[in-house]
């Protein structure tokens, strides 16, 4: 049986920051990962462009975590979204800041990132084995002692699970992390997917699938109440909706198995307040008087949206514009601020940007990422019970806490 102070399981944003980390302070790190390459879903990750971080303050990265921001504090105060900005432009990675305080590589490349940190590893002296699976890990008492592989045995007092979560599993992220915590006497907190595309109810979408609006206003309301707001771009699907706004909002709408009453409202112009929509409305139909309502509005809507707003208004589309009346002008006004999906849940996991829920992290020391349960054992990344809003947020999570992890396994290996 062979043996290696150190080994990280997982070569996604965790596992390269930890074992990058401890190979830097010169402990000897194996880095065992099932995929035939080291990062599927950073080069995935932000339309393939990775948008690695976000420049807020810690205490305004905090308050992007519905799941669990306050103990991210010590992660983030060892290493901070400064700490990776510094270190990809040391790996030869530039960065730029985009709106919202959204992070890229300035290349736009998710690859380059792959490259600088796979480039920290070299330079730390790890050695990677890609396509050998982790099958379980080895426990003695309340101690750890090395872990199972598809192809043999390893010891090692130190064992950091960097598996990621269950979400875009083709990426390599198949849950594996959660069922050795449970072995190991963890609690997992149930997994659902977050910053998740929604189905809805109306058939309609699917005419307008592929359809992106820009600069939306949308509210998501269960009843009377409304839930949240988001403005920014939206996407329709054959399905239902998606897009950065949706993702965003789906952090209110809970697992299938507890139905809720929810809708969403996109508000078409928010740019204009009624009044002064109401006015380029009617500017609008009296240019096109002789025209039907359908062939009337391209001033106005993209032209595939149009038959579904003036339906959407309870009128024809074969209607003449002339013979249209006050009630039915008040109607379409009232559906351009306020264009009503019914949601009747969350896409799958499958689908979902990441996954919410996962290892309990009251059983995690947040200052070493050290199970509080079994001694040498560390959990770092999706694999925690952490999850982020867009902007940077999740890869930023998961490089601070494999950091962590890798910082203080590092130390103790010697
Ligand atoms: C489409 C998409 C876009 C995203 N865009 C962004 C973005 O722009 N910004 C942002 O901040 N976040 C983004 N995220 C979220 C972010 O990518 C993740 O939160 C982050 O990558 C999680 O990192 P991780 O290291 O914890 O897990 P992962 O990246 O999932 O890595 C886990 C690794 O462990 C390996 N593994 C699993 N089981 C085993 C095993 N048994 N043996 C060996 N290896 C194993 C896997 O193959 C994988 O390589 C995006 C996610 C998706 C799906």
């Amino acid at each position: 049986m062979s043996s290696m102070p150190v080994i990280v399981i997982g070569g996604g944003a965790a596992g390269l920051l930890a074992a990058g980390r401890a190979g830097e302070l010169g402990a000897r790190v194996l880095l065992l990962e099932k995929n035939d390459r080291l990062g599927r879903k950073i080069m995935v990750s932000g339309g393939g462009r990775c948008n690695v971080t976000n420049s807020g303050s810690i205490q305004e990265l905090i308050k992007h975590y519905p799941g669990n921001g306050q103990f991210l504090y010590s992660a983030f105060s060892k290493f901070s979204n400064q700490d990776i900005m510094l270190l990809l432009e040391r790996m030869g990675v530039p960065l730029k800041v985009e709106k919202e305080g959204r992070v890229f590589p300035s290349s736009d490349k998710a690859s380059d990132v792959v490259k600088g940190l796979t480039k920290y590893l070299k330079e730390g002296g790890v050695e990677i084995r890609l396509e050998e699976r982790v099958t379980g890990i080895v426990t003695e008492g309340r101690e750890v002692r090395g872990v199972t592989t598809e192809k043999g045995r390893i010891a090692s007092r130190l064992v950091i699970v960097a598996t990621g979560g269950k979400s875009y599993p083709a990426t390599g992220s198949t849950g594996d992390g959660y069922q050795w915590a449970l072995a190991c006497g963890h609690n997992v907190v149930p997994v659902r997917p977050a910053l998740v595309p929604l189905n809805v109810k109306e058939e309609w979408v699917k005419e307008v699938q592929g359809l992106a609006l820009r600069d939306i206003y949308a509210d998501i309301k269960e009843g009377e109440k409304v839930l949240g707001r988001e403005q920014g771009e939206i996407l329709f699907t054959h399905f239902g909706v998606s897009g950065p706004v949706i993702l965003s909002l789906s952090r209110y709408v809970k697992n299938h198995s507890a139905p809720q009453d929810l809708t969403l409202y996109i508000n078409l112009k928010p740019a204009l307040n009624e009044d002064q929509l109401a006015a380029e409305l009617q500017l609008e139909l009296q240019k096109n008087q002789k025209k039907q309502l359908k062939n009337a509005l391209d001033d106005l809507l993209p032209r595939r949206l149009i038959p579904i707003i003036i339906r959407e208004s309870q009128i024809s589309p074969e209607k003449f514009v002339h013979q249209v009346t006050k009630k039915e002008r008040q109607a379409l006004l009232a559906t351009l601020r306020n264009l009503k999906l019914t949601i009747t849940g969350p896409r799958s996991l499958d689908e979902a940007i990441v996954t919410a829920g996962g290892v309990a992290v009251k059983e995690i020391n947040p200052k070493t990422m050290e199970s509080k349960l079994i001694k040498g054992l560390y959990f770092a990344g999706e694999v925690l019970d952490i999850d982020g809003l867009t902007g940077g947020y999740n890869l930023q999570a998961a490089f601070s806490t494999g950091y962590t992890a890798g910082d203080h396994a590092g130390r103790e290996s010697f």
